[in-house]
């Protein structure tokens, strides 16, 4: 049986190295988007020129009833539901004594209350309880949750934190239910979510110094984590907390 992968925010950067990859491991691929639809299609054309199976959804996953949308689209594709990879997420620059409602809302929408309408989706399909046949889901933190992020990332740093927390209580309530739950945590990696802070030369410079490998991470070295924890080579590894951050 083919298995199906839904992967949130994966028009570009590691969601896309996810997707690309998950094709290429012969999953049937979902791919989600909010606004960049030109660089979803591209992913997917490449899929498909492959030969492999995948479909571009939009949807705004801080959004409950995007959420209900996506999940119908992938049934109507796919029929089933094996992997969810709770990607999506946002970064933002702001000092604590400046935030206000909207932007807070913005980053804690787009970045936990996401992990809530997908997983719950997820769950009603994948559960041995509601007659499932079980899966993974693999929730994309950072290693900002224990670092407190970058300059004025207090926002994006606290949602990362209720991401770690929010697997391990979803890893506990599924446990038994035939779906494993494991969290990665990247350090800086090269994609345009920096462009906020300098883009790429930035990270690469700041990388020499902060990270003990000396040098940044590419969104193929994220994925290939992400689809050992949903593969069966990790069929013991649950309510887990993995790094991919070269030491920092
Ligand atoms: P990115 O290059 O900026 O890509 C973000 C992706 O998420 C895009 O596909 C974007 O869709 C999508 N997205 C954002 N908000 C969405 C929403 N509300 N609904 C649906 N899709 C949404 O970011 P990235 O660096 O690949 O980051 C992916 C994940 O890794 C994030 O959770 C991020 O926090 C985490 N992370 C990244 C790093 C890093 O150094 N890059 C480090 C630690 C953790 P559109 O293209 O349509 O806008």
């Amino acid at each position: 049986m083919t298995k199906t992968i839904l992967i949130t925010g994966s028009s570009r950067g590691i969601g896309a190295a996810i997707a690309r990859l998950a094709a290429i491991e012969g999953y049937r691929v979902a791919v989600n988007y909010r606004n960049d639809e030109a660089s979803a299609n591209a992913v997917v054309r490449g899929i498909l020129g492959a030969g492999g199976a995948a479909i571009a959804i939009q949807a705004d996953v801080g959004l409950p009833h995007d959420v209900e949308r996506l999940f119908d689209a992938v049934d109507r594709a796919f029929g089933r539901l094996d992997v969810l990879v709770n990607n999506a997420g946002v970064l933002g620059s702001c000092r604590v004594e400046d935030m206000d409602a909207a932007t807070l809302e913005r980053v804690f929408r787009a970045n936990v209350f996401s992990m809530f309408y997908c997983s719950r989706m997820a769950v009603r399909r994948m559960s041995t309880r509601h007659g499932g046949a079980g899966g993974a889901i693999v929730n994309m933190s950072s290693v900002a949750s224990r670092l407190g992020g970058m300059a004025g990332g207090s926002h994006y740093a606290a949602t990362k934190g209720a991401i770690d927390s929010f697997s391990l209580a979803l890893a506990k309530e599924v446990g038994t239910e035939g779906i494993r739950v494991n969290t990665v945590r990247p350090g800086l990696i090269e994609t345009d979510i920096h462009d906020l802070h300098g883009g790429t030369a930035h990270v690469r410079e700041l990388a020499k110094t902060a990270v003990p490998m000396a040098r940044s991470g590419s969104a193929e070295e994220v994925a290939q984590t992400v689809l050992w924890l949903a593969s069966p080579q990790a069929s013991y590894v649950h309510g887990a907390v993995v790094d991919v951050a070269g030491g920092r």
